[in-house]
């Protein structure tokens, strides 16, 4: 089984992503956290400059880090979690044919704009993370908003995609979640 978890900087995506995976045995591929895990290699520090802006990263730079990553870091017995990938619509056919993974769920977690300018402002404070400065976090919004948002549409059309309220507890919304995937194969 493949899902993906989306949802703009603050959702708890990542949270989410993580609790699934656990759950159900399958790889865990947070797109953010690998970027910056990548951060010592050449394409990483590449990337690096992309992610400090607020943007996202080139496909070209992008695949090569995703490919490594899956073929050195995964098992390929099992299926994925990812979160942040793909993340624009381009990013698709990558997916889909280069790395033979088709998406069979998509759990899209809506949070107010007030609610995750919050989330932000804590972890900014917890985290120092240093994409989090105040343009760099409004460019990543404006880049969620233009680019991730047709790849929701995308998966829309196909009809798998669950949109979740994101203003609940992490333990209601894995809830909600895991009985939703019972319906799936
Ligand atoms: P995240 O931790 O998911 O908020 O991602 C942090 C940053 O990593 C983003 O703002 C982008 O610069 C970059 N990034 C993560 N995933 C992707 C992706 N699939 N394509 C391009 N850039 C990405």
């Amino acid at each position: 089984m493949h899902i993906l978890v989306s949802g703009p900087q603050g959702s708890g995506k990542s949270t989410q992503a993580k609790l699934i995976a656990k759950k159900l045995n399958l790889n865990f591929l947070d797109s953010g956290a690998m970027l910056r895990e990548s951060s010592e290699t050449e394409m990483g520090m590449k990337a690096k400059e992309y992610m400090d802006r607020g943007e996202y990263v080139p496909e070209e730079i992008y695949f090569q880090i995703i490919k490594e990553y899956v073929k050195n870091r995964c098992d390929a017995n099992k299926g994925f979690v990812f979160t942040g990938f793909p993340r624009t619509v381009d990013q698709i056919p990558f997916m889909e044919e280069e790395l033979n993974i088709k998406l069979d769920k998509v759990f899209n977690l809506i949070v107010s704009p007030d609610e995750y300018m919050k989330r932000i402002q804590k972890r900014v404070d917890l985290e120092h993370r240093s994409d989090e400065a105040p343009e760099a976090v409004l460019k990543r919004l404006s880049e969620h908003d233009l680019k991730t948002g047709p790849v929701i549409e995308y998966f829309k059309a196909k009809g798998i995609v669950e949109d979740v309220d994101g203003e609940r507890s992490i333990e209601e919304i894995f809830l909600d979640i895991m009985n939703r995937l019972k319906e799936v194969k």
